[in-house]
């Protein structure tokens, strides 16, 4: 990933790709100081920019720690940045750490940095998931209890349930897996929340110990509009039998079906293919009315 063309944003300066390195000793490498936003720019605009940069902000203070710039100038920064690579279908990823000042495992006095970098579109699955669905395993890892992890942060010291999860997921011949949660109830996917259609309603589980993401709530939104009731409740994976539709949703994911869930398989195209439409009819507005 480090041997490409192009600049990347770093501590308020483009650097050229190649150049933007950090130190080993950088406190955010040791102690998973260290948080990060993922964005989808679609025909050069970043979907729900300003509430990405806002939950950069709001999950390094939950780490305890203070981004030296404002919402509004990573904003900035990343719309530069996006007409710098000259993207129009691309990933932005802004990632905030602290640095080599200290060894303490406390922060204090270390430099916070941040950069963003961005690049053409990435598939997370194969363009064709979108309409086949995907294949979930569920995972022996779970979402910690809120006491015993800063779960409301996007940072990376909550990413390493999701990387070995993930992991033995793809192992085990599944695309993603499902984590459930410390009481043993549904939580969510590595890197996008959790919907079940029982009864032509939504369930999705309440965000009490995993991100409650943006697209979560923009499909909340939608379905509140096209008179779909949402249920949002503790849910135990044994409901799963009830479900006549799964899907998935996340700024990567967008609305993404579901066809299987461990030995479980569900239909795929009811509501969820309503939803992913809705969703990018709403990105299509956003997209035409935004600044550039
Ligand atoms: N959960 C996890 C673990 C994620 O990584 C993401 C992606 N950021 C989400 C949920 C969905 O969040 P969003 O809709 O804000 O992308």
């Amino acid at each position: 990933f480090d041997e490409r063309d192009g600049v990347i944003w770093l501590d308020g300066a483009f650097v050229p790709w190649r150049a933007a390195r950090l130190h080993v000793l950088s406190h955010g490498l040791h102690y998973a100081t260290s948080v990060f936003e993922g964005e989808r720019v679609y025909d050069g605009v970043v979907f729900k920019l300003h509430a990405h940069s806002e939950r950069l902000c709001a999950s390094a203070r939950e780490l305890g720690f203070e981004l030296p710039w404002s919402a509004t100038e990573l904003d900035r920064a990343t719309r530069a940045l996006v007409r710098a690579q000259h993207l129009r279908d691309a990933y932005v990823r802004p990632l905030a750490w602290c640095g080599t000042e200290t060894m303490s495992v406390s922060p204090r006095g270390a430099r916070v940095h941040v950069a963003i970098a961005a690049w053409p579109w990435p598939h997370v699955f194969a363009p064709e998931a979108q309409l086949r669905g995907v294949r979930l395993a569920t995972a022996r890892w779970r979402r910690p209890p809120p006491d015993t992890a800063p779960v409301r942060a996007k940072g990376a010291a909550t990413y390493a349930t999701g990387a070995l999860a993930r992991q033995a997921a793809e192992r085990a011949g599944y695309d993603d897996a499902l984590l459930l949660d410390h009481r043993g109830l549904l939580a969510e996917a590595t890197g996008a929340n959790l919907f079940l259609v029982i009864d032509g309603a939504l369930h999705t589980p309440v965000p009490d110990c995993f991100l409650d993401g943006i697209t979560r709530r923009t499909v909340i939104a939608a379905a509140g509009r096209l008179g779909i009731r949402v249920h949002e409740r503790p849910i135990a994976p044994a409901e799963l039998d009830r479900a006549s539709e799964v899907f998935l949703t996340g700024t990567a994911y967008e609305v993404q079906p579901v066809r299987a869930i461990d030995d479980r398989t569900f239909p795929v195209g009811g509501l969820g293919a309503t939803l992913l439409r809705d969703y990018r009819d709403t990105v299509a507005a956003a997209t035409a009315s935004a600044d550039r």
